[in-house]
This record gives C-alpha cells, structure tokens and sequence, in this order.
C-alpha cells in the first residue's frame, strides 16, 4: 500500500554530486556507497544512473551486492563488511565481489577458501574502533595472505576516519598518521575517505589512484556539521512532498496536535499535511521546523502525527487544499530538517521510503 505522498529522485542531480566529488578529489578512482538502499534512494536505481560514472560500488553486505549482480550490475563490487560464515566466501568469488577482512573471527573462513577473487581489502582500526585490525598488524597480515588465492589480484587497505565531519579535529590527522605509517610502504591500493574527507579536502592528499568512498554527498547532503549542501554545490537527489489535506483558521489560544504543545498567539492559518512519523517524518521535529509551501518556509506547528503534520500558512496566504508542499529536497535542504530535529540527514533519508510512492520527476 503506497500513500499519496511522494518522493521524486534526480538523476541528474545525483551524477552531478559525483562529479563533485572527483573535482574535489582528483585523480582517485571512487566507489560510490549505495548501502542501506542507496540511503533511501534505491540501490538498484542508484547503481543504474552511476553505471559507468563511479568506477565501482560500495555496498554494507553481500545481501546487497547480490542485489546488484541480480540486476545485472557488473562494476567492482567492495563489500564493507566481510565474509561472517565461511561459505560466503563462495559466494565473494561466484560473484566477483570485493570483501573486506576486519576481524580475526574471518580468518578461519579465508584459510579454508582455496578460490580466486577480484580484489582483497584489510581494514585497519587506526582509531574510530569499530572494525579492523590493529595498524601494528598490517605487516604480519600481509606475510599471511598475500600468498592466499584470495589476494592473486590485489591486497589493498582500508581505514575510516571518526571525525571527518569536523575537518579540525585532532583525531583525524593522528588516524592518517597511523594509516600512512602502516601501508605507505606496502603494496597495494589505499582507501580512507568517506564523504567528509572528500568535502573538507583531505582525501586530496592520499595518493594517485587511491579510492575514494563518498556516500551522503552523492545524495546531496553536506557531510561538514552545520553546513547546506548546496553551500558546497550539492545537489539534492530527493525530494519529498505530500498534499495539503485541510485548511483551518486558529483563533488566539486555540492549541495544536497532540499534548496541545503549540498555541496560536494570533489569529492563524494552519495546513494539515498528509505524511507524519509513520512515513519516516521525524517525529521529534519541533515546531518551527521549516516546511516548505509555495516555495515559501512555513514552521511546523504542534506534534508530528503517525500520518499527519501541521504547518503555520500565514505566510502564504493562497496555499489551499490539495497543494503539495515539500518536505524536504530541492529547496529544502534534508540537513535543515534534521538539525531541527536532533538527527542526521542520513537517518531522514535511509527511513522515508517503504510507504511512499517513488514518482520520477
Ligand atoms: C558508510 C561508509 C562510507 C560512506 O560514508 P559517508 O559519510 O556517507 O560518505 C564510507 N566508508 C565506510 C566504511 C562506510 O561504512
């Protein structure tokens, strides 16, 4: 059952992002991240309009690079997290994908592998410890692997970077650092930025033909906390809209939604709009959160509803039932509305699609 409110996506827009991110890191080869369906965009489609643009995929798990071969997706495929139960292995070289080796549980699984694959990647934990291997390690993996099938084509290095979103903090040059003493003498491809590394610069300085892995920024989003993407000339890829449902005028004192939260302090206008938490509208939006009508900002007023959100129109007087409004996207930066609502524009994007119809522009 898909509801009336919609979300457009543009191709365009999400190529443009691309190109962004090769402009602002030149001469690297890019996988662009399409996990987590595309943050909300649609894997398939993502990898459809990207095909031939990004040099190969990144994706969370083989679930979904099987996703993409099924689709008939044939670019390098990395899979961020490796090879759990030791018959996907199998499964990586069947389908020509790329996994990553992060912790010594997978070992076992890799020494009983006797196959060929694409292309092999060591994380290394150089500080955000979530997965990889101590830095110290790098060496001895290599003597262990380097001669496995598994790594006849290539052993390669990746790292993550904790506080790329905040281009000074300390830690980021600390994990470089460490990143650069454990691999630069090694052989082997390099990969440490995300979409912050790329924005803020960082990923300039890994060398020729390194990787890059820019995900939020290809959807539009700045990834640098406080900032607009179209401050770094993003371009948003979705946009979200639903009809105005109701149109109603508040006297002083009448009380809004649920718990009676937002009060009317002069006599008001206010707009029912037909999408609410249920369609991956934050709830915790405050009143105040800006809603675009008639290309015009309009605060939130009162609680988000399961299906429903109100909107001040005083300052569109001719907006009327049956309009579209937009929630967030082209006009409306999605990192706006999460701000607003203590989130990231990666968890607004990656929870809106399922009960939305997906309309192209
Ligand atoms: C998700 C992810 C990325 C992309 O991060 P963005 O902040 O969306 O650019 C890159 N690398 C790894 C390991 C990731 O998990």
């Amino acid at each position: 059952m898909k509801r009336a409110a919609r979300i457009q996506r543009n191709a365009g827009a999400l190529r443009h992002n691309l190109s962004r991110a090769r402009a602002l890191a030149p001469e690297k080869r890019v996988w662009a991240v399409i996990k987590a369906d595309a943050y909300g965009h649609g894997i398939e489609w993502a990898a459809a309009q990207l095909d031939g643009f990004a040099d190969g995929f990144a994706i969370s798990c083989i679930e979904e690079a099987l996703v993409l071969r099924c689709a008939g997706v044939t670019a390098p495929i990395l899979v961020l997290q490796g090879p759990r139960e030791a018959s996907e292995w199998e499964v990586c070289r069947s389908h020509a994908l790329q996994p990553v080796l992060h912790d010594e549980a997978q070992l076992p699984g890799l020494a009983r592998f006797r196959g060929v694959l694409p292309g092999l990647w060591i994380k290394l934990d150089t500080g955000m410890h979530r997965l990889g291997f101590a830095p110290l390690k790098a060496q001895i993996l290599l003597e262990q692997v380097q001669r496995h099938p598994a790594a006849r084509n290539g052993l390669h290095w990746l790292t993550h970077l904790a506080c790329a979103d905040q281009p000074g903090h300390p830690q980021n040059r600390v994990q470089l650092d460490q990143f650069a003493s454990a691999v630069s003498e090694l052989p082997g491809q390099q990969s440490f930025a995300n979409s912050a590394a790329v924005v803020s610069g960082l990923a300039a300085a890994a060398p020729r033909g390194a990787w890059i892995r820019p995900g939020i920024m290809l959807y539009g989003p700045s990834p640098l906390l406080g900032e607009d993407g179209p401050e770094r000339d993003l371009r948003p890829v979705m946009t979200v809209t639903a009809p105005l449902i109701a149109v109603k005028n508040l006297e002083p004192g009448a009380h809004v939604g649920y718990g009676a939260t937002w009060t009317a302090t002069r006599p008001t206008r206010v707009g029912v709009v037909a999408i609410g938490y249920a369609d991956g509208y934050p709830r915790h939006a405050p009143s105040g959160t800006p809603v675009l009508v008639h290309g015009r900002e309009c605060p939130l007023v009162g609680r988000v509803s399961m299906d429903m959100l109100e909107v001040d129109l005083s300052g569109v007087p001719d907006a009327r039932v049956g309009d579209w409004v937009t929630l967030w996207g082209e006009g409306l930066p999605v990192e706006r509305v999460a701000r607003s609502a203590g989130t990231i524009g990666y968890e607004l994007l990656t929870r809106v699609a399922g009960r939305l119809q997906i309309v192209e522009p």
